[in-house]
């Protein structure tokens, strides 16, 4: 038997580096073709663009150690402390901690903390229960390591784990990335939109990634999103009209790719940073704390030394 880690976004990795560095034996499997989750990147047009998170910030002292090995092999680095404003007739600038971001995309950072450690990627696990079982098979422990609304689907309703998730909302959003023939915008890096029936936030990706293209890529509002959600190519027309509204934008836009993410972040925050039942069922991941980058990886990190603890390990 092993721990069975389900989902290979920041959080499932991490989970499954502490398992394993504890001896104990893991199996990481992952539906999707890639791991990274929201970290999400793709190449459009030659180049990686972001299309999940749009930058990370570092508070905990243990994460800062993982970042800095990330900055010092060339995979992140700090990219602006000062964000512009836009929106509600205003604009201005914020500043915040420094946001981080990859030049290969964010997805580079988590492929490369999962290297040495198994995944199996284009696996769907559809149903966890008490042993615990994975899909029939059994398993030390399964750490469900997902958006909540993605977990309650592989558990019995009546379960403790179950009844951790249920109730809580999460927000979808969709991204546009598009590209001009030039940058036709001010320094932004990246600019909050505020009170805006459309955008939420807007990135300079070619500020991002540090190669200077062309490309923004647009948050929707959570509300945007939803009357978009059965078509996510039908939010490219008002994401488009928000920007020309929001930026001296001369020509049109070159190419357009729209993605949905229908669970992009919970509505409420919790406290607790992770689950890990009597029966064996855990659950991590940004749910389980503010949701974000830095929350995945510290839930996956605790939740992976709890396990290996429980099992006698580490
Ligand atoms: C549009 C957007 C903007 C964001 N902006 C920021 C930001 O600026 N800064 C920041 O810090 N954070 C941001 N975030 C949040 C950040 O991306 C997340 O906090 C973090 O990536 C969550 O990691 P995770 O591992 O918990 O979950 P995920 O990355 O969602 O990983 C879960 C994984 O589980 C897999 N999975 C689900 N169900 C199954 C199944 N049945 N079988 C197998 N695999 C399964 C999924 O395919 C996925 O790969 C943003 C997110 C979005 C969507």
């Amino acid at each position: 038997m092993a721990v069975v880690v389900v989902g290979a976004g920041i959080c499932g990795v991490a989970c499954a580096v502490e398992v394993a560095a504890a001896g104990v034996a893991v199996r990481m499997v992952e539906r999707g073709r890639t791991v990274g989750g929201r970290m999400a990147t793709r190449r459009i047009e030659g180049r990686p663009v972001d299309l999940g998170a749009a930058y990370f910030t570092v508070r905990d002292a243990e994460f800062a150690r993982v970042v800095e090995t990330w900055r010092a092999a060339g995979l992140a680095r700090p990219w602006t402390s000062e964000l512009a404003v836009l929106g509600d007739g205003e604009r201005g600038r914020s500043e915040g901690p420094v946001r981080w971001a990859a030049p290969g995309g964010l997805r580079s950072l988590v492929e490369d903390l999962a290297a040495g450690t198994g995944v199996e990627l284009e696996h769907e696990v559809r149903g966890v229960g008490p042993g615990p079982v994975v899909d029939g098979e059994p398993a030390d422990v399964v750490v469900l390591a997902m958006p909540d609304p993605q977990a309650l689907r592989l558990l019995d309703p009546s379960s403790p784990a179950a009844a951790e998730l249920a109730g809580r909302e999460w927000n979808p959003v969709i991204t546009v990335a598009a590209g001009w023939a030039d940058r036709q915008w001010p320094e932004l890096p990246a600019a909050f939109v505020n009170e805006h029936p459309v955008l939420s936030l807007v990135a300079d990706d070619g500020a991002r990634r540090g190669d200077g293209a062309p490309v923004l890529v647009a948050h929707t509002t959570a509300a945007l999103a939803r009357d978009h959600l059965d078509d996510p190519d039908s939010a490219i027309p008002p994401v488009l009209d928000a920007l020309r509204e929001l930026l001296p934008l001369r020509t049109p836009a070159l190419w357009t790719h729209a993605h949905r993410w229908r669970y992009s972040a919970p509505a409420r925050d919790r406290d607790a940073p992770f689950h890990l039942g009597d029966d064996g069922i855990a659950l991590a991941g940004d749910g389980w704390g503010a949701a974000r980058v830095e929350t995945a990886w510290r839930s996956g990190t605790l939740l992976g030394r709890a396990v290996a603890a429980a099992l006698g390990a580490g």
